[in-house]
């Protein structure tokens, strides 16, 4: 068998799809429907092609530098990666260990973090949310542990937890990481986790300029925590590939993270779509978690979720669902512009529910 043990028995990650051409409204990624700042852009067309000729900067010094200044933390306390899918799997590789005791995350959430522990022989137990898709915190505690990850908000759920949930988890496991995934945060309600960061020497934070900075393609996520952590999180890496950020993707995402003013447009759009398509998807009848993120989680007890996924495609719209138990009756939609989320109404609206 040309393949290793380990290659064999792998279940990859399925990203959702990317079609080619065609011009379908795209609600099944969580993209941006905005473009990247114009600052980034233009960082691009000025950059001097002819450095591309030389190796990046291993550490992207001048992203986390303009990072840490936007998180109010030092450049010591920023990890970048390429995605913070890659940020979140050298993490696991960094914290977590292949030991009998299981890293903890729920039962319905980011479906990385399990191929994440197959990949690197972790075990790991899910924890089942609440039947309103909830995360009980107290099922975290008195545990033997490796780690603990929760997406916060929480995918494809789109429900948060509060800072103090991080604190009793922080507090109760002095020896284990905790991570906050928090790739749409910037979405929430509640603030980022990362002033806790400060505080708790185990909690870590992860996140991404895929949502809320329109970069997905640019490919930069990063990890705020204590220095301790951010250097282990380094020795993983360079165990790796040691130039993981490009030069390019670099530049633009440092003008990304300091055009504050584009950053909070955009969001404020996404928000206000976003309160539109959940009210009007609940006067037609769906139920609709309340969202903290830049999609919505909803079902319609009138059909089931792979007759609406494919109601939609026959209509131009592509959504996500995922066929795994407790959700597969559930699309996850995408916030987009507004006049996207009007087509989507009128599409819904077309099927008479
Ligand atoms: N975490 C969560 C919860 C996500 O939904 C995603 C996007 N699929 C990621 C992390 C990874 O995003 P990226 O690699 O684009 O930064």
């Amino acid at each position: 068998m040309l393949k290793s043990k380990l290659a064999a028995c792998l279940v990859p990650y399925v990203p959702g799809e990317q079609p080619k051409g065609g011009n379908a409204i795209k609600l099944n990624t969580n993209e941006n429907p905005y473009p990247p700042s114009p600052k980034a852009v233009e960082a691009i067309a000025a950059y001097d092609f002819s450095k591309l000729r030389l190796y990046p900067d291993p550490t992207a010094d001048s992203l986390r530098e303009a990072i840490a200044g936007a998180e109010g933390v030092r450049i010591e306390n920023v990890f970048v990666g390429n995605g913070s899918d890659e940020v979140l799997s050298l993490a696991f590789a960094a914290f977590f260990d292949a030991s009998s005791h299981p890293v903890l995350f729920p039962d319905v959430t980011y479906s990385f973090y399990k191929v994440f522990c197959s990949l690197y022989g972790i075990t790991y137990e899910e924890i089942s949310v609440r039947d309103d898709f909830t995360v009980n915190v107290s099922d975290y505690l008195g545990r033997k542990i490796s780690g603990i990850v929760l997406a916060n908000p929480n995918a494809p759920t789109a429900l948060s937890l509060g800072g103090d949930a991080f604190r009793a988890l922080a507090e109760a496991y002095p020896d284990n990481v905790i991570i906050a995934d928090e790739a749409y945060v910037d979405f929430s309600s509640l603030p980022s986790l990362v002033p806790l960061t400060k505080e708790y020497k185990n909690l870590l934070a992860v996140k991404t300029f895929s949502k809320s900075r329109s970069l997905a393609g640019g490919r930069i996520g990063y990890a705020i925590g204590d220095a301790e952590l951010i250097k282990t999180l380094r020795s993983v890496k360079d165990c790796f590939n040691s130039y993981t950020v490009d030069s390019l993707s670099a530049v633009a995402a440092r003008e990304a993270v300091l055009d504050v003013g584009y950053f909070s447009e955009c969001i404020e759009k996404i928000k206000s779509a976003r309160s539109y398509a959940a009210d009007e998807l609940k006067s037609l009848g769906f139920v609709v978690t309340d969202s903290d993120a830049n999609f919505l989680f909803v079902r319609h007890e009138k059909k089931s979720g792979k007759e609406l996924q494919s109601a939609l495609r026959s209509r131009g719209i592509i959504v996500r669902r995922f066929d795994s138990p407790r959700i597969a009756d559930y699309l996850r939609i995408t916030v987009g512009t507004h006049d996207e989320m009007k087509a989507l109404v009128s599409a819904l609206k077309e099927l008479r529910l």
